[in-house]
This record gives structure tokens, C-alpha cells and sequence, in this order.
């Protein structure tokens, strides 16, 4: 997909202050300090659109970017801070659950999830919650940088296992933006998604 123009149309909390057309949505979900900034970053070929984040989990809104005019892609508040209060943390559920009753236009959610890790108890919630809403969900593995190709299998069964993905239900891209590899696969299945 060759991206012409990206803008930040709204930073919204509350469904009332959503994008009020109706262009289609793709959401990019994960833990705060996964990597979601930088990945939105990479995909929007930006050094600054997504800020990088310098107060891990202290965004809690939902940025709408508004992509080539005719769709956003939308970067949902990171969860998992440990440091959050219990008032942040239900604030943050509440804005989520919102958003996902209240959204007419989601085409698609990428989870995000550290190559790296198993993923926690969150994750497997917001996977869950993709459920629930019957969103198309698939996940991208982030930092991939950090380990060698020849582990990435190993990582995606860890993955599969814990989320209980059969086969090839779910497709897992792993994608590093430090490198720069794997955006361009991230960046075409969204226009196939759109289509
Ligand atoms: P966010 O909280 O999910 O938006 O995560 P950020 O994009 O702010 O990144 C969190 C940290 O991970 C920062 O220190 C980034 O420099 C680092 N990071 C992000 N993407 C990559 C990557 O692909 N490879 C490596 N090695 N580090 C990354």
C-alpha cells in the first residue's frame, strides 16, 4: 500500500467525539512498551505521527489517524502498565469496551505481542474481547530483531498455545521497525483487508 497522506484526525475518549463518517477502521492493540508507536510509525513511514512513548501506559486516548482519506488506522490506549492506579486501570477498560460496542466501522484489530514473550493474562483478554465482538483479529510479533530467524517458530507456537489458535486461523507477522522487515507485509495485508 503506498500511503499518500496520514493525519492525526482526533484523540477520542468517549464515542461522541469518534470520527463522525464512516470510513473503515483497522485498530492496533497491545501492552504499553510493545512497540505499538513505533510499528504505527513505521507502517505511516513517520519519524514522529505516533509519539513514541516517554510515560509508558499514560496514554489513554483513542488516536484516530486518518490514512490516504479513506480509512483510519487506530491506535488503542497500551494496557498492562503495572504502575496504574485501579481508577486508570477501569478507565481504560471503560474506554475500551466502549469502543468496541460503540464502533460501527472496525474492519480489523492487529494485536500486538513481543516476540519475545508469552504473552500475559491482558492479552489474552483483548484477544478474547476481538472474540466476543466478532473483530477479525491477527497479531504481529514486534521486535523481531531480538531473536534469530530460526526461533521465530518456536515464538508463534508459544503464542498459538496460549491464545488456543488452531492452525492457521490467525496469521502471526513478525515485524521489527528498528530493521524496518516485515512492515511491507503489515502494509499490504491492510489494503487487502480495505478492499
Ligand atoms: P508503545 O508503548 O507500545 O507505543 O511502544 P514504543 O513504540 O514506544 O516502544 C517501546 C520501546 O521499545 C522503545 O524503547 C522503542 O525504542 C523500543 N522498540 C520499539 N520497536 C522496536 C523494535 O522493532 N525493535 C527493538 N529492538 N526495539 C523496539
Amino acid at each position: 500500500m503506498i500511503i499518500k497522506s496520514s493525519k492525526l484526525k482526533i484523540s477520542a475518549v468517549n464515542p461522541s467525539s469518534y470520527p463522525d463518517d464512516d470510513l473503515p477502521c483497522i485498530a492496533f492493540a497491545g501492552r504499553s512498551n510493545v512497540g505499538k508507536s513505533s510499528l504505527v510509525n513505521s507502517v505511516l513511514k513517520r519519524k514522529t505521527l505516533a509519539r513514541v512513548s516517554q510515560m509508558p501506559g499514560k496514554t489513554r486516548t483513542i488516536n484516530f489517524y486518518l490514512i490516504n482519506d479513506n480509512f483510519y488506522i487506530v491506535d488503542l490506549p497500551g494496557y498492562g502498565y503495572a504502575k496504574l492506579s485501579k481508577e486508570e486501570k477501569d478507565s481504560w477498560g471503560k474506554t475500551m469496551e466502549l469502543y468496541f460496542s460503540e464502533s460501527k466501522n472496525l474492519k480489523h484489530l492487529f494485536l500486538l505481542l513481543d516476540i519475545r514473550h508469552e504473552p500475559k493474562e491482558t492479552d489474552r483478554q483483548m484477544y478474547e474481547y476481538c472474540k466476543y465482538y466478532n473483530i477479525p483479529v491477527d497479531i504481529i510479533a514486534t521486535k523481531s530483531d531480538k531473536i534469530s530467524r530460526g526461533q521465530y517458530q518456536k515464538s508463534f507456537s508459544v503464542i498459538k498455545k496460549f491464545l488456543n489458535i488452531k492452525g492457521d486461523e490467525v496469521k502471526i507477522f513478525p515485524i521489527s521497525s528498528l530493521k524496518k522487515t516485515g512492515i511491507e507485509e503489515v502494509s499490504d495485508y491492510m489494503e487487502e483487508i480495505l478492499k
